[in-house]
């Protein structure tokens, strides 16, 4: 069929500000623009191609899946993919069992961990923490700490409270007998590229044990390979009640999860939620894929070798640049924490057909697929350097 329309950004809700080129191919670490020109892509459809374009395990693994003949069946019916993914990442996250149950994006496996933790506890206030970012749907607005994106759509869920991240006296007055839930992003994205330390996570820990309350993971974004194990809190040393997984999880095809260990899970009971797409056999059957390919002991150890030589790649451009303060991060998440605004420095870049993101207003954040190069990252860092001069 040929296109009836030319491409026309003005038909898309004007929410998005979208800059650049029109791109129309993908391959390894490269998007390829209507001209042909090649972008190095340290975005990664923010950290969603943890694979990168066109990897010969999502190949296969979407045209088998089309092969079966199940796109969609409903979750009135059992269909193998899903249990399988179920069983493989709840055996990943939790030491003893644990179920999973599957949507279709980041904020909306927050807004059902809510609801677990909810109904597990019997509780409703919910604590998150500053530079958090959980999803833009209204309790997962409500968990985010910014200004610029609740302000609109105010009043958002009640009873939420945004508490100083890594402020221990803070968190032990917030979390009290009435909180449902804690939820934490290990490493925080959007806010910043921030790890968080790991006694932080152990007094929350503690404390939610002690009010009965649910710890929540939101590793979305810092989960399933990108910090160089499966779930960024496994270098804390420290095990939530639910995990929420999104970003990566369909290799490039919208999906989330919520993983939730044995006690939540059996509170939950037929009715208590419910999506009509979460967890259908074609995208469970792709997710099953790369989640093995990511699981993959020498995959993740090659996500930390290649970040830490990648960390001192950063620190050199740090130490070479006046306009760098820091570089933060983990495995292949990195924060530039600038001297000024970002924004700048990400179209900059661009012109030199590298794509960055920003984190907040003085972050560059680079998410590159897990399968990059090093010669691709030292490509990258290169071009960076040079903005940054
Ligand atoms: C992106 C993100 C979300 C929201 O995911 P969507 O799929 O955009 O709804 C939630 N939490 C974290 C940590 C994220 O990075």
């Amino acid at each position: 069929m040929p296109p009836l329309t030319t491409p026309d950004a003005t038909a898309l809700l004007g929410v998005y500000a979208r800059v650049g080129p029109l791109f129309v191919a993908g391959e390894g670490s490269e998007l390829i623009a209507e001209d042909g020109t090649r972008y190095l892509d340290f975005v990664a459809g923010i950290a969603v191609n943890a694979l990168g374009y066109n990897h010969p395990v999502f190949r296969d693994a979407v045209l088998r899946a089309l092969e079966s003949g199940l796109v969609h069946v409903s979750n009135l019916y059992r269909t193998e993919p899903g249990e399988r993914l179920a069983a493989e990442l709840t055996s990943h996250a939790f030491p003893s069992g644990g179920q999973a149950f599957f949507c279709n994006s980041g904020a909306e496996a927050n807004e059902g961990a809510f609801k677990f933790a909810r109904k597990w506890s019997q509780k409703t206030e919910i604590v998150a923490f500053s530079g958090s970012f959980h999803g833009r749907l209204f309790a997962s607005l409500a968990a985010t700490d910014r200004p610029d994106y609740r302000r609109p759509f105010e009043p958002l869920l009640a009873g939420v409270q945004i508490v100083p991240l890594g402020d221990e006296d803070a968190a032990s007055r917030a979390i009290t007998e009435r909180t449902a839930a804690v939820i934490i992003e290990p490493v925080q994205g959007e806010g910043g590229v921030r790890p968080v330390p790991a006694e932080f996570l152990a007094l929350l820990r503690e404390l939610c044990d002690k009010n009965g309350s649910a710890l929540i993971f939101d590793e979305v974004q810092c989960g399933l390979g990108r910090t160089g194990t499966l779930f960024a809190a496994e270098q804390m040393g420290v095990v939530p009640d639910m995990y929420t997984l999104a970003k990566p999880l369909g290799g490039g095809l919208p999906m989330g999860a919520v993983l939730v260990n044995d006690a939540i899970a059996a509170a939950l009971a037929p009715g208590d939620h419910a999506t009509t797409f979460g967890g259908g056999p074609f995208v469970a059957a792709v997710a099953l894929d790369v989640l093995r390919t990511i699981a993959e002991p020498d995959f993740l150890a090659e996500v930390r070798s290649k970040g830490e030589w990648f960390s001192q790649r950063l620190n050199r451009l740090v130490a070479g640049s006046a306009r760098v303060r820091e570089a933060r991060g983990r495995g292949l998440m990195w924060g530039l924490e600038l001297n000024d605004v970002a924004a700048p420095v990400v179209a900059a870049a661009r012109e030199r057909h590298l794509l960055v993101l920003t984190a907040g207003p003085t972050v560059i954040r680079i998410v590159p697929p897990l399968t990059i190069s090093r010669d691709e990252l030292e490509r990258g860092a290169t071009i960076l350097a040079e903005v940054l001069a």
